[in-house]
Parts: structure tokens; C-alpha cells; sequence
């Protein structure tokens, strides 16, 4: 039986003896102990905007590379519960924006539209979190 899921991949183990690392991804944030799940009550508003500030101070948090994708994991697994509700992050609604009007005009630095992947999504709105603003949507 599964004591712990990996907070990254989701991937659970049976025991946590022996290893430094999750066996799926690699990753040495530590898991999540199934014995923590718990239903909270929340406005999904109020949900949106404290994920929304995790994305913007994870995106600056370059010394913690995996900040950003354990904020992203986290808003992942919250949106499955409501696939009705609107995103929880600033990055998945820009590329909502794009995929509906296709370009989208803003004052926040923008990859062309021809490189619009999740990926570039990713890294353009961890640009504009981090303050990068060199616009190209690239990481440092
Ligand atoms: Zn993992």
C-alpha cells in the first residue's frame, strides 16, 4: 500500500527507506505522506490568487529550479478537482488567451507566435514572474 506520492510526479512509493530521490522523476523534493491529504474548504478565487503568488515568488526563486514545477504539479492536481473552473495560473491562462485569439496583445514580454508551446508558455511567464523581460521566453 502507498504511504507517499512524489509532490512533483505523483508517482508513490510503498516505503520511503533507502531512497534520496524520487524513483520516477529524481527529483529530492521530499513527498508528500498520504496520511497529509485533506479536503479544504476554499473560495476558488481566493485559491487562484494564492497559486498565482506561488507562481510569481517560485519564479524567482532560481536557486530552487524546482520551485516553479512543484507550484505548477500543485496547480495541476487542485484544477483536476474543478476541471470547470477557470486556471489557476498565470502561465496556463496566457496560453488559454493564445490559443483563443491567437495572438495576444500585451505589455509582457511574448515568444512568437509560430514557438507557442506549453514549454515556451512556461518559460515566457516564468520570464515575466522573474522579471527577466528579455521577451525571447527562453530561460537564462
Ligand atoms: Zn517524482
Amino acid at each position: 500500500m502507498a504511504i507517499a506520492r512524489c509532490c512533483l510526479c505523483e508517482h508513490t512509493v510503498e516505503s520511503l527507506e533507502g531512497l534520496t530521490c524520487c524513483p520516477n522523476c529524481g527529483t529530492d523534493y521530499p513527498p508528500n505522506l498520504l496520511t497529509d491529504d485533506v479536503t479544504v474548504q476554499i473560495n476558488w478565487g481566493d485559491l487562484r490568487a494564492l497559486v498565482i503568488w506561488a507562481e510569481r515568488w517560485a519564479g524567482q526563486a532560481k536557486q530552487y529550479p524546482d520551485m516553479l514545477r512543484f507550484v505548477y504539479a500543485l496547480a495541476k492536481r487542485l484544477r483536476r478537482q474543478h476541471p470547470d473552473r477557470i486556471v489557476l495560473t498565470l502561465a496556463e491562462e496566457i496560453e488559454e488567451l493564445r490559443r483563443e485569439y491567437g495572438r495576444v496583445e500585451t505589455n509582457l514580454p511574448q515568444p512568437p507566435p509560430e514557438r507557442l508551446t506549453v514549454v515556451d508558455a512556461l518559460a515566457e511567464a516564468e520570464d515575466i514572474l522573474t522579471g527577466d523581460g528579455d521577451g525571447d521566453g527562453r530561460r537564462l
